[in-house]
């Protein structure tokens, strides 16, 4: 009995490879096999399957119009296997196609399970409710945990918003574990939020005013401090909703403005810069005017650009 299979995997996990292996052994047993994928992935040659380690064959590539009970009716005499690359992109119908062919030959799709944010492609929603069997090809994320979602990222920044197909972007795409796609999730908010901050640094020529005694919300301040310039203010109200854990531990720095000016920023990776500010803020309450001092000498314009430089080169 022949049977509908799908054989899907995140990002990396050698689908294409996998699919492309099948094919090779059905080859060598005589077996003549019918490869097709979807036209919508025009990433490589558009008739032609190429996994990443450099395996590739050549293939059909049908429209999202097309009929594949059509395709492989007009070939059947000579077509014993049926092999999908890139299934997530069939739509539902051209699965309900596949599994009218699986009634005569077998088929085997292999793609991915999931888009970028986590949801079903419609093919794959498809193979899952009508395939005979389902089968996981594992996939390791960087912190050595299963893989179970495909990150997007543009220029070092997971996106979660955006169409399902990208063509021609500068995206890139990484397979991540839960915690490793939440903590990616939790550094673009981060990214977004104070990145525009580098240009307004720049140009800032004061980052706020000096003043003794004054009451605030009827509380007199005894301790001279600075009034933050509007901008400098939201900074640091948009810097607080992100609670970095104890700041002080990995910085090399007393505290002092000549130590904080001095630390090397070749080499600071996101995280570190993110605890570099959070210490400071932290610093402001017992040393007022060190964020005034770091803004107005461009050192904070140097750090945001590191950040920058940190998540460009990703
Ligand atoms: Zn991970």
């Amino acid at each position: 009995m022949a049977k509908l299979y799908y054989k899907f995997g995140a990002m990396g996990s050698s689908k294409t490879a996998s699919a492309l292996m099948c094919r090779f052994n059905y080859l060598q047993k005589n077996i003549n096999v019918l490869l097709m994928k979807p036209k919508i992935d025009n990433r490589f040659k558009e008739n032609e399957v190429v996994s990443r380690i450099g395996l590739s064959a050549p293939c059909l590539a049908f429209a999202e119009n097309e009929n594949l009970l059509d395709i492989y009716t007009e070939q059947a005499d000579k077509v014993q296997v049926v092999i999908v690359d890139e299934c997530q992109f069939c739509t539902k119908k051209q699965v309900d196609q596949l599994r009218e062919i699986a009634e005569e030959v077998p088929v085997l799709c292999y793609g991915l399970k999931t888009n970028f944010k986590g949801e079903l492609f419609e093919g794959s929603k498809r193979l899952l409710e009508v395939a005979d069997s389902i089968q996981e090809i594992k996939s390791v994320c960087e912190c050595g945990k299963k893989a179970i979602m495909n990150g997007r990222f543009v220029k070092g920044v997971l996106v979660t918003d955006g169409g399902e197909i990208e063509i021609g972007g500068d995206e890139k795409y990484r397979a991540l574990c839960w915690s490793c796609f939440k903590k990616e999730q939790e550094r673009a908010k981060i990214y977004d939020k104070i990145i525009k901050y580098l240009k307004i640094f720049k140009d800032m020529d004061s980052a706020g005013q000096w003043s003794g005694d004054t009451a605030i919300d009827n509380i007199v301040l005894h301790t001279p401090h600075v009034i933050y310039d509007e901008d400098v203010q939201n900074f640091i109200d948009d810097f607080k909703e992100f609670q970095v854990k104890s700041p002080e531990k990995n910085i090399e720095s007393d505290g002092s403005i000549d130590s904080l000016k001095k630390i090397v920023m070749k080499d600071k990776d996101f995280d570190y810069m993110l605890q570099l500010i959070s210490f400071v803020l932290k610093l402001e309450k017992s040393k007022p005017g060190l964020l005034k001092l770091l803004i107005e000498d461009g050192t904070l314009t140097k750090w945001l650009r590191q950040i920058k430089k940190c998540v460009d080169e990703k």
